[in-house]
């Protein structure tokens, strides 16, 4: 095993952790749907309320769409994982490396790919 590939047992916990984040993410987006239903401009609640309806509806969906990008890589590792490939950056196929998904299991590259889309 070269340094950055996963033990067996790693695998497995970051397999956990998975699951478990993906779970939590559709709970929190079954919540979320409730607050994002368009705002009914019959409703009689006046102009300052329906202004904040408004915003609070910006920000439900803002956050909607930050679960959902997170639950689409949380499910494409597991994907990953089942095809027996999880824990390879997806740009230069080299290992992401325990450490760095522990923290976030669904990273899909490596540090230093990260840092090179994101600049
Ligand atoms: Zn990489």
């Amino acid at each position: 095993m070269s340094p950055g590939e996963l033990s067996s047992v790693q695998l497995e916990e970051l397999h956990q952790l998975l699951l478990v984040e993906c779970r939590d993410l559709e709970c929190q987006l079954q919540r979320s749907e409730e607050g994002a239903k368009p705002v009914q401009l019959g409703t009689p609640i006046g102009r300052l309320s329906r202004m904040d309806a408004i915003q609070q509806q910006e920000m439900t969906r803002a956050g909607r769409l930050t679960l959902e990008t997170k639950l689409r890589q949380v499910r494409s590792s597991l994907d990953a994982y089942g095809r027996g490939v999880y824990g390879v950056c997806r740009f230069c196929e080299e290992p992401i490396g325990y450490h760095r998904l522990k923290a976030r299991p669904e990273a899909p590259f490596c540090l230093a790919c990260q840092d090179r889309r994101e600049t």
